[in-house]
């Protein structure tokens, strides 16, 4: 038996949100959540205001997202949302400001305070007293696939390391993707967030979990990334690399979604939490040990969908498009390890994943050299 559920509406191409403004109005006055630089910069932004003015939709900008978004600022935001009369959202940019948009739809209909019913860590239960607030994606990277996924990742400072949230209600009703709003992306951060989709994939694709539909889709959106290797490296991303690109990211998040993650997302959690090394660099780091110990043919399956000739050769293609931009000791290893062990993908591996094989895994992926 498997199941498959996907409620997200999609809308590919390019202008797809000038062109879909019904789409994009989800109730009669609008939140938009994005990043300090991420919905101007892509050009996003001023397509969602013109649609929303021409259809006389109020609306109020919330553009103080963070990478990797803490929970307590999301508290805030649902402080705003209410404040604003806001009655859906509009989120625009990467990961971080998608994210932090279901983590505001949730508090912004749900109080969160010292005296009130719902406390901060509520949100973890995933079942709240009142549905989060109806919302649409933007993205403005091509990596998470939050758009289509329910998972909400958020900083814990009290944990130290990131943890996600999802429940039912925290998919985005409509999604838009449009290559032109990932033209403008730094091509590291193009380089990382790719990574971070080719590594939804992957770790969907060898999950526990995984079923026909997830394989399936996994499969196809590895042979679309493959298309894009040479480009990525070269920093020569045309405007339909781009959309294709975003697809695939897409194509990442829809299978998350049915399989979730593996020990490689857990274990970057930490590299991002204590050295601040992007999401989709930290599973790009560790993604190479994590397959090797992997006794099946389906990792052969996924270099071969990436067009890849051998696992040592996307090793090094990793190498390549993946700087190293810290040094890293054994003893923050070790403590990295005792966090990331505990955490709920680590079921989801297609191996029995122990504090030591963890270890081993870190020490080989940071301190070869
Ligand atoms: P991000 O943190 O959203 O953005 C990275 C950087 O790129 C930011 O500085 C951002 O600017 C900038 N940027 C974004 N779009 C741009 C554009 N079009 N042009 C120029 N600059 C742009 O990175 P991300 O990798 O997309 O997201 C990472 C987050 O997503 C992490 O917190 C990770 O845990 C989470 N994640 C979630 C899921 C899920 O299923 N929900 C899956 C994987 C990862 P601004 O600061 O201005 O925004
Ligand atoms: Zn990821």
């Amino acid at each position: 038996m498997f199941k498959f559920h996907m409620p997200t509406k999609v809308i590919v191409g390019e202008n797809c949100v000038l062109n879909n403004p019904k789409d994009l109005m989800l109730g009669k006055s609008a939140l938009i959540v994005t990043g300090k630089s991420s919905g101007k910069k892509s050009g996003a932004l001023d397509d969602v205001i013109f649609v929303l003015e021409n259809a006389k939709i109020p609306y109020h900008v919330y553009d103080k997202v963070e990478n990797n978004p803490e929970i307590s600022d999301m508290a805030q935001g649902g402080r705003l949302a209410r404040e604003c009369g806001a009655d859906f959202i509009i989120a625009i940019g990467g990961g971080s400001p998608m994210d932090a948009a279901k983590a505001i739809g949730v508090y912004a209909v749900n109080e969160s305070g010292e005296d009130g019913e719902f406390k901060l860590y509520d949100i973890f239960k995933g079942e709240y007293k009142n549905k989060p607030l109806p919302m649409v994606a933007i993205p403005t990277t091509a990596g998470t696939g939050s758009e289509v996924t329910p998972y909400s990742i958020l900083t814990l400072h009290n944990e130290k390391t990131k943890k996600s949230f999802s429940c039912v209600d925290s998919f985005f009703k409509v999604a838009f993707l449009d290559g032109r709003y990932t033209v403008s992306l730094p091509l590291q951060v193009a380089r990382n967030t790719a990574v971070d989709a080719m590594c939804h994939l992957i770790e969907g694709y060898t999950n526990k979990k995984a079923s026909p539909s997830s394989d399936y889709i996994a499969l196809e959106g590895l042979r679309i990334i493959g298309k894009h290797l040479d480009a990525l490296e070269s920093g020569s991303l045309a405007l339909d690399a781009c959309t294709e690109l975003l697809w695939a990211s897409a194509l990442g998040g829809i299978v998350i979604s049915q399989t979730g993650t593996t020990i490689v997302h857990s274990m970057g959690y930490e590299l991002t939490y204590f050295k601040d090394i992007p999401h989709g660099m930290a599973n790009g780091y560790l993604v190479y040990e994590y397959l090797k110990r992997i006794d099946s043919k389906r990792v052969a399956d996924c270099i071969g969908a990436l067009g890849i000739e051998s696992l040592e050769n996307f090793k090094e293609y990793l190498e390549k498009i993946l700087p190293r931009v810290c040094n890293f000791t054994e003893k923050e290893i070790l403590d990295w390890s005792e966090i990331s062990i505990k955490a709920r993908n680590v079921a989801s591996c297609p191996y029995q994943a122990t504090r030591e094989l963890e270890i081993e895994i870190y020490k080989n992926s940071l301190l070869k050299e």
